[in-house]
């Protein structure tokens, strides 16, 4: 079976270290996008300099109609899609709950939750038409912020990220019975470029010495987790969570 992974937010971060990874590992890669086209044609051509296979999709995820055209057209050009990593996500800036507009909190819902959702919805669509649909998985991206809550800078993306992990247990169990499975990860403070999107770009050189482990993780250590949750090395786990925290 050709494996077909659909990375989304693939152009940077954990999603850029997850298709390079994947790139390494016989799959073939694509690496989905918003607006920065040359980091994600800058990740495609290393897989493929290294000897994979990889593609770069231009889709806002979230537009639904959007996402319905870039699965079809993957079906056209690629084939069917095996594996999914449901990782873009947004964070706002800073600040507490008491000054969170509606507007600002609905955004995280349709940034962070509702394309986890239409992505899933149309991946499976993609699984149970592959050759073999046991082998199919679906890793989703949450947040150790999930947990620990984002008090006083982003419970809205926490809660939100909260929402990802009842959709993980939720579509798990969904999809068990067709061997379907569906994973989380739950990263804690990792260097990427997400934290100047809160306003604060040096967020884990301040938090690092507070975790356990005393440093911030980087998307390579998150990668490797998400390939193992996609592989068959995995393939008795669903519904289930490995945190990337530093321990916390
Ligand atoms: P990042 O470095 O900011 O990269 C974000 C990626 O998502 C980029 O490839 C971006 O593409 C893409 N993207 C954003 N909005 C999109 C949209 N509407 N449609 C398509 N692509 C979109 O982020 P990251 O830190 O790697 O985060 C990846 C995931 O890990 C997120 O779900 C985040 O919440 C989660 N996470 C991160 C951390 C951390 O400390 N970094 C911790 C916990 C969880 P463009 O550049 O083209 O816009």
């Amino acid at each position: 079976m050709q494996n077909v992974v659909l990375i989304t937010g693939g152009s940077r971060g954990i999603g850029a270290a997850t298709a390079r990874l994947l790139g390494q590992r016989n799959y073939t890669v694509i690496i989905n996008y918003k607006q920065n086209h040359q980091a994600a044609q800058s990740v495609a051509n290393s897989i493929i300099t290294s000897g994979g296979k990889a593609y770069v999709v231009q889709t806002d995820i979230t537009d639904e109609q959007a996402v319905v055209t870039m699965f079809d057209k993957i079906k056209a050009d690629i084939g069917m899609v095996t594996h999914l990593v449901n990782n873009a996500g947004v964070l706002s800036t800073q600040t507490r709950v008491e000054h969170m507009s509606a507007e600002r909190i609905n955004k995280m819902l349709t940034h962070n939750v509702t394309p986890y959702f239409i992505c899933a919805r149309e991946a499976i669509k993609h699984m149970r038409l592959s050759a073999n649909p046991s082998q199919c998985a679906i890793v989703n991206v949450s947040s150790a912020a999930s947990y620990l809550g984002g008090a006083n800078e982003y419970v809205d993306y926490a809660a939100a990220k909260g929402a990802i992990d009842s959709f993980t247990k939720g579509l798990s169990l969904e999809l068990a019975a067709e061997q379907i499975r569906v994973n989380g990860v739950r990263p804690g403070c990792i260097y990427t470029d997400i934290h100047a999107d809160g306003g604060e770009p040096q967020r884990v050189d301040r938090l690092a010495s507070a975790l356990p482990l005393k440093r911030g993780g980087t998307a390579e250590e998150v990668a490797n987790a998400i390939a193992w949750l996609l592989s068959n090395e995995a393939s008795f786990t669903t519904g289930g969570f490995i945190d990337l925290a530093g321990g916390k």
